[in-house]
């Protein structure tokens, strides 16, 4: 065990080395307070954590900038001049860039087809939008769906009952892959951040290449398990398995489910300002499958294959990644409480299970595997599920009253803490951007920022 007593010491504890904890650090130092990050894991970027095992990336979590419009994550990765693919359906849109559809009886659809059923997506998206303004507290996203759809159901030229009930697996899928969430657990209010400005993209290098170049040159403790955080008369002190640690102030960016969990505890415990809005908010679990195959059995020129109604209820959607390895790599997703059964599944069923689902697409001439990425988010210790969402009878006044700051000692930072863009790259971002503020209390000026590690 080493102690590193320090009075003086640090200026500010960091816990945790994801995106919102090392752009808090990097700012903090650039304005020249003594920092120091501890991190349980062995490598920096939490939930951006790119694999390079098989001699190309695989991003294992996070992989898009959801809309590049007015972004400041963008500004950062222009700035640091790190390559970015476009690829614009990544946030469950029905339609946008090329989607292979096959509708309930497993046919490919016609561009007809596929034109009509993003106009019919559209449609009750207008009318579930009339139906979340008009909700009541306590209403969940299912009631405000199938309101929706009641309403579709009986307009004079109503659309048929089958395709109604393909909106509605279509409304659960995207909460289920935006959220990691059931659709009954989900506030009715719990999708409005969700709008998309621009191009989506993605990052062939690896999108953990971000929180690599902002952390180069910061005092990083990795597998530092944090496990106490006690407010002291004259500042904190964060006990962990490698030690303890004092500084003036700290600020904690664990994830969410880290915090529900109570991996942590907080000498004295939180006031209720920050610890209501932590039972409150709902962690979710989204998790990725990636295979790759021998060779490519599906259509050239598709961002994503679709399966509506009953053929899609688990594997749904697979989205065309060969571009970052060169190989034919398909990914798909199993988010919310599939996304967590498939957690105590072994590898090689989850795997007959996908492939089943797609040989009922493409026929037996989908071959085996010859690699596959599976993950587990929601049985990470670090992490216990993969981002935040609005329970119902939470809000998101909750996401941004977890930043706190508690007495100005204890500040809190981390995508669940950021109500404009929860769950997101972004959000951790500007979480961190924000924490940094507060604590130098000034504004900051990220256009320089980005310019300066960008000549690094
Ligand atoms: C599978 C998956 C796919 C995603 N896809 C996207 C996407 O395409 N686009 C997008 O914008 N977002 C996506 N996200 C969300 C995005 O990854 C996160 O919102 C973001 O990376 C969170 O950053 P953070 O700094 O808030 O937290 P984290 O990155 O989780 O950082 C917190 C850090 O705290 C550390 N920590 C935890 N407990 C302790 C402890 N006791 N002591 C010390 N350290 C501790 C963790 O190890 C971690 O490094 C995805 C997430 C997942 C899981």
């Amino acid at each position: 065990m080493t102690t590193d007593r320090t009075a003086p010491g640090h200026d500010v504890i960091v816990i945790g080395a994801g995106m919102s904890g090392i752009t808090a650090a990097r700012l903090l130092a650039d304005a020249g307070r003594r920092v120091v990050v501890l991190e349980a894991r062995d490598r920096i970027g939490g939930r951006m954590h790119t694999d390079r095992d098989a001699g190309f990336p695989v991003d294992l979590g996070a992989s898009w900038i959801h809309g590049i419009t007015d972004s400041r994550l963008w500004e950062l990765a222009q700035a640091l001049g790190v390559p970015t693919l476009e690829f614009t359906v990544g946030s469950f849109q029905a339609g946008g860039r090329p989607i292979a559809d096959f509708d309930g009886d497993t046919r490919r659809m016609t561009a007809d087809a596929s034109a009509q059923w993003t106009a019919d997506v559209a449609e009750a998206d207008r009318a579930l939008e009339r139906e979340i303004a008009a909700s009541s507290p306590g209403d969940t996203y299912l009631d405000v769906t199938e309101r929706a759809l009641d309403g579709l159901e009986r307009l004079p030229e109503a659309m048929d009952p089958e395709r109604i009930d393909e909106i509605r697996e279509f409304f659960r899928h995207r909460v289920e892959e935006q959220c990691g969430a059931w659709i009954g657990d989900l506030d009715a209010h719990g999708l409005d951040e969700d709008a998309i400005e621009g191009d989506e993209v993605i990052f062939p290098r690896g999108y953990d290449e971000l929180p690599g170049r902002i952390a180069a040159g910061l005092d990083v403790r990795l597998e530092h398990v944090v496990n106490a955080v006690e407010r002291e008369d004259d500042g904190v002190r964060v006990r962990t398995d490698h030690g303890e640690f004092r500084a003036g102030r700290v600020l904690v960016t664990v994830p969410l489910g880290v915090l529900k969990a109570g991996s942590i505890t907080f000498d004295p415990a939180l006031p209720d300002e920050v610890a209501g809005p932590i039972r409150r908010l709902g962690m979710g679990v989204f998790n990725k499958i990636f295979l790759q195959f021998p060779e490519r059995f599906w259509e050239d020129g598709v961002y994503a294959i679709r399966a509506l109604g009953e053929p899609g209820e688990h594997w749904h959607s697979w989205y065309d990644v060969s571009a970052i390895s060169g190989r034919p790599t398909l990914l798909t997703f199993a988010a919310g409480p599939f996304g967590r059964r498939m957690q105590d599944l072994h590898d090689d069923d989850i795997v007959a299970d996908a492939l089943a689902a797609l040989r009922g697409l493409y026929g037996e001439q989908v071959p085996a595997p010859a690699a596959r990425w599976i993950t587990r988010w929601g049985e990470d210790p670090f992490s216990r599920g993969s981002y935040s969402y609005i329970a119902t009878g939470s809000s998101h006044h909750d996401h941004d009253a977890l930043s706190g700051p508690v007495e100005d000692v204890l500040h809190f930072a981390g995508e669940a803490t950021w109500g404009a863009e929860p769950a997101t790259v972004g959000g951790a971002y500007a979480s961190g951007v924000r924490a940094a503020e507060r604590i130098l209390g000034t504004p900051l000026d990220l256009a320089a920022f980005a310019e300066r590690r960008g000549r690094r």
